[in-house]
């Protein structure tokens, strides 16, 4: 037995150690935080479904081609991919997805639906990273996207539903930074000044510049080190290399959410991780952390991924929020608390016999969120149960309540008393006890 050789080990003073534990990078999410994100995706959902983006569930792995169209100057794809071959017969090389716009833009050039085409969706990615606080190897995103139009209002749409989304969950402390970051016409004039000026500071960057240097320069624009920062702050601006129409749009963008009082802030060397970014880029800045990895979410345009992938012209706008990294930004806040199950009835047994599961079952039935005790402890451990659990209401089922085919109703509240009612009454008494409480 279980309890048997747990109590032996204790006795001879060993503790037991578990054999394993989630791997690194990952952790286990328990009750109640676990709760707390269900929420939160649901107050997700309901922003999004409520304009007009329906929900997108694709594979959590996909071929490596399709992560691979993000760019081979990409971490993400470079170093930090899951990769594996199934067993087929020649095996396929897969990837878990280390983000979902990829995927999104597969299953669009996939379906061919009708553009504009909004989607919504949640979900773990999967990033081989140096794990640290608020950087993890599987981590949540929800994110949006609106392919097949490049109208600066769907700019507006995407980013606006980001800023009420960190509203919802009574969030304050989060700035919106935005930037244009040019079309094909004018970013390779932007990027050959920008190479140009970081080597002639070649000496003042960090080795890891250096590199990222040779690679893609606007990447240098992404490091966090100390070292880098007086060499980026001094760097060109991309917003003097707009063209015409990069330009037109970019202030259109900027009216936009000026119209509907989105507050931003330009950051003009914002250029973010994936470089399949176009035009409109942003990123959400959580203040309430205070550590490098206060972003807690991003996005942009994406004017040719599609294509990428196969599919039709269909330029694109979206972002995706760090789940893991906006609840640390909700503790830092006080904003959005975990709550516990809502249990409204706590069902206590000293009978024996299946009267406690006949009742629990009858009270769910009736929509109650009810729990129960197993092991047929003593009243007192029952209750001390019960009022553990939160429930408004004790529905107690001893051996006399048994024999008269009935139960015992205790209000938990301070000064609430109690009454035994027969079986059949009890949905009633209890709602109407429930509806009494507020
Ligand atoms: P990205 O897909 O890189 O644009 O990231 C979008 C958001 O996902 C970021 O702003 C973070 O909030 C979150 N995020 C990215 N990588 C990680 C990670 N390794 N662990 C936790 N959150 C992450």
């Amino acid at each position: 037995m279980v309890s048997g050789s747990s109590g032996a080990a204790v006795a001879s003073g060993v503790v037991a150690q578990p054999l394993f534990r989630a791997p690194v990078g990952t952790r286990d999410l328990l009750p109640p935080e676990s709760g707390r994100r269900r929420r939160l995706v649901s107050v997700f959902a309901d922003l999004a479904d409520r304009s007009g983006f329906g929900l997108l569930e694709s594979p959590i792995f996909e071929e490596l081609g399709v992560f691979q169209r993000l760019g081979a100057s990409n971490d993400v794809v470079t170093k930090e991919l899951f990769e594996f071959f199934d067993k087929g017969d020649p095996p396929r090389h897969l990837a878990l997805r280390p983000e979902l716009t990829a995927s999104v833009c597969r299953a669009f050039a996939e379906h061919r639906p009708t553009p504009p085409w909004k989607i919504w969706y949640s979900g773990p990615q999967f990033r081989y990273e140096r794990p640290q606080a608020g950087r993890y190897r599987q981590f949540d995103q929800v994110g949006v996207e609106t392919l097949g139009t490049d109208d600066p209002h769907a700019d507006v749409e995407v980013i606006g539903l980001g800023l009420r989304f960190y509203e919802a969950l009574g969030m304050k402390q989060v700035r919106l930074l935005v930037n244009s970051l040019g079309d094909s016409e004018s970013r390779p004039s932007y990027v050959a000044a920008l190479a140009e000026y970081l080597r002639s500071r070649h000496g003042e960057l960090s080795d890891q510049a250096r590199l990222t240097l040779e690679r893609n320069p606007l990447r240098v624009l992404d490091s966090k080190r100390e070292q880098d920062q007086p060499v980026i702050a001094a760097a060109p601006v991309m917003a003097d290399f707009l063209s015409g129409a990069s330009a037109e749009h970019f202030a259109a963008v900027r009216a936009g959410l000026d119209s509907v009082g989105a507050a931003y802030e330009i950051s003009p060397r914002l250029v973010r991780g994936l470089d399949y970014y176009t035009r409109t880029t942003f990123e959400f800045a959580a203040d309430a952390l205070h550590t490098a990895q206060n972003a807690v979410g991003g996005g942009g345009r994406y004017d040719g991924l599609v294509e990428e992938l196969g599919g039709p012209p269909a330029p694109g706008i979206g972002f995706a929020l760090g789940v893991d990294r906006i609840l640390m930004a909700c503790d830092a806040e006080g904003a959005f608390a975990a709550a516990p199950a809502p249990v409204e009835v706590f069902v206590v047994d000293t009978a024996g016999g299946h009267s406690a599961a006949v009742l629990c079952d009858r009270l769910r039935q009736a929509g109650l969120g009810v729990d129960r005790a197993f092991d047929g402890r003593s009243m007192k451990a029952q209750m001390k149960r019960a009022d553990r659990s939160g429930a408004t209401v004790a529905a107690i089922v001893g051996p006399d309540e048994q024999a008269e085919g009935a139960v015992t109703v205790r209000d938990m509240r301070p000064g609430g008393g109690q009454r035994r009612v027969a079986e059949a009454e009890v949905v009633a008494v209890v709602t109407e006890l429930l509806e009494g409480a507020d």
